[in-house]
């Protein structure tokens, strides 16, 4: 799925992983690998066919909530990779953590990244794996590891084992299990497997080094012990790898050749390289192995990407729900109308560097408005409606009742969309910021005394409104000048400065209108420890009652419009129905939200 080249965003791509690649390819680093069609120890993928995938990559969410824009980075990453460069990306699901872990989010997720564009299905076989299917092999591999002197089993509390860790000055302390036996400690592992032990009583620990400066690489445990039922696994383990330890093992499994991840993983290589080594070493696991590489996240300004706070919106009511169109999360995106070529521009054009990024979030919403501008019909809608009335209908038209048959182009640079039909009256909406009593300087709309054009209607002049007991406008008042419908000869011969839209009261459709505006009134909402909940926007949801051309009748779901003059709108996917419809501000025509 190509992008068209014109929605490319105003940033400037660079991506140092591109470089790895190429260089990698270029030294054949991975050429003569063999794949043994699925993931497998070294013996499986040695009795299989040459790889056919260049290089592979992988996705490896954890599904523990729903998807967020800064997933959207690295899915884009990743699948965008692969498919640069002949290779293949790895759906995995990261679920070796039974306590937090669903298989509602293992669809949303399956559904989220499909609605981004992405596949993992290639020449008939689906890359789609779950971690959790590889905890035969996990344990598999602790017990090598204990055989060969590499691991122990450590008994200290968890307090003392924290204390004997030491800190960045401090070397840590050797536990006094850490002399213990292979032929002990593999006793020890296997009645820790067999349920013999209590929640916590002890842990596996692998036995490198600790007085390393890295404290990752001062005994990381790989094990513990945990009866907590998995949504996959059922009560079949009662111990469980730690992410540490299994997400090396998941991507050698995979045949992953770049293993990419976020900055915070920087410190975790060493002992991602220890791990992999051994196991190859022992035979468990194919040359070459993985690399890990690390880029910086990506944070948006007036948006929070984690689903720890996301999940915090929503529990505590700000937001309606994970899908709510005012959420950074794919779901609630997609419900706001932002289309997943715009997200794949935004993510292609941040590039990848070894720092965390800022994207201002105009970047998004340019690739946004660069994809609908040229993919939205168009149509006029009146979001805020004041009644005007044309009081001198019948003596040009004949009857009150007279309709005048209008039309405009579907989308102005495509003809082949065709010409949008509606009807003019006497009776309309306008908006109600069309209309001034008391004009402002500059003003060019309706005021008492000036003509204005209906936009592919015709030239009013305007006489006065009506207003209530409270002195609030209820109906605007003009006279229709002859000879001025638009596509006449003629038409022009009345000048005028201002152009409004309108529809008709005879043929407009009722509908709601749902006006979304950020989140959050501060671009980074939690700078300098601030509490994000001191500064939500108390304005990021107006519903209002509107009303839009007849040809919007029966809209589908999420079909997207450019309502002239006031943005980009989308039929919301849950709440839209051809008897009551409702339509999402997905954006506004112009950065600045003059509107
Ligand atoms: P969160 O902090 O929101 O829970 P996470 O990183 O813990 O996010 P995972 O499910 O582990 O969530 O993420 C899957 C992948 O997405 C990981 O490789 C992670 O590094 C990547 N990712 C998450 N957030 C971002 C981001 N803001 N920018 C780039 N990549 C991200
Ligand atoms: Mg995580």
């Amino acid at each position: 799925m190509a992008l068209d080249p014109s929605h490319t965003p105003p940033v400037q791509a660079s991506n140092f992983l591109r470089a790895i690649i190429e260089r990698d390819l270029e030294a054949g680093d991975w050429s003569g690998r063999r794949f043994g069609g699925s993931p497998g120890d070294a013996a499986h993928h040695a009795a299989g066919a040459p790889d056919p995938a260049r290089i592979r990559t992988r996705f490896p969410p954890e599904p523990n909530g729903y998807l967020h824009v800064g997933h959207a980075k690295s899915i884009c990453l990743n699948f965008g990779l692969a498919q640069s460069y002949g290779g293949i990306c790895h759906l995995r699901f990261d679920d070796t953590n039974p306590e937090k872990e669903e298989q509602e989010y293992v669809d949303a997720i399956i559904e989220a990244v499909r609605w981004l564009g992405f596949d993992w299905n290639v020449g008939g076989t689906s890359h789609l794996y779950y971690a959790s299917s590889y905890f035969d092999f996990m344990y598999r591999a602790a017990e090598a590891l204990v055989g060969a002197g590499l691991a122990y089993v450590d008994e200290q509390s968890a307090e003392a084992m924290r204390a004997n860790r030491g800190d960045f000055n401090t070397p840590g302390t050797d536990s006094p299990y850490r002399g213990r036996t292979p032929a002990e400690n593999l006793a020890r592992l296997r009645e820790m497997r067999d349920g013999l032990h209590a929640d916590g009583a002890m842990v596996l620990r692998a036995r490198i080094d600790m007085g390393s400066p890295n404290i990752n690489l001062r005994d990381p445990t790989l094990y513990r012990i945990k009866r907590a039922h998995h949504h996959a696994t059922g009560d079949q383990w009662c111990i469980y790898p730690m992410y540490t330890y299994a997400h090396p093992i998941e991507d050698a499994l995979e045949r992953i050749t770049h293993s990419i991840c976020t900055l915070e993983f920087e410190d975790q290589r060493p002992f991602y390289d220890w791990l992999l080594e051994n196991l190859a070493d022992l035979g468990l696991l194919a040359r070459p192995l993985p690399r890990q590489h690390e880029f910086g996240r990506l944070n948006l300004s007036y948006v929070m990407t984690s689903k720890r706070k996301l999940r915090e919106l929503v529990a505590e009511g700000v937001v309606e729900g994970w899908d709510d169109p005012r959420m950074p999360t794919l779901f609630g995106m997609r419900r706001r109308g932002y289309t997943p070529a715009s997200i794949r521009a935004m993510a292609d054009g941040s590039g990848a560097s070894k720092t965390n990024i800022w994207l201002d979030y105009s970047v998004l919403e340019g690739c946004l408005r660069a994809d609908l501008e040229g993919e939205a019909p168009r149509a006029m809608a009146v979001l805020d409606p004041l009644p005007l009335a044309i009081t001198n209908w019948a003596e040009i038209y004949g009857s009150e009742g007279h309709i005048e048959a209008c039309s405009a182009p579907a989308h102005p640079q495509r003809p082949e969309l065709g010409l949008r039909q509606f009807g003019l009256g006497a009776q309309l909406w306008i908006e109600r910021d069309d209309f001034a009593e008391l004009p402002a300087k500059g003003f060019f709309r309706l005021f008492p005394g000036n003509k204005v054009r209906l936009k592919y209607g015709l030239v009013v002049e305007c006489t006065g409104c009506e207003k209530d007991d409270q002195g609030r406008v209820t109906r605007v008042l003009a006279r229709a000048l002859p000879d001025t419908r638009s596509g006449t000869p003629g038409a022009d011969a009345v000048k005028v400065k201002g152009t409004i839209t309108w529809v008709a009261a005879h043929d407009a459709v009722a509908a709601t209108v749902v006006l979304y505006d950020r989140l959050f009134t501060e671009a980074q909402p939690e700078a300098g420890g601030r509490d994000y909940r001191s500064v939500l926007n108390p304005h990021s949801k107006r519903v209002q009652a509107g009303y839009v051309e007849p040809g919007l009748a029966g809209a589908a779901r999420e079909q997207r419009w450019q309502f002239e003059r006031h943005g980009y709108f989308v039929t919301d996917r849950v709440l839209h129905t051809a008897e009551a419809p409702v339509f999402n501000r997905i954006t506004t025509l112009r950065d600045g939200r003059a509107g």
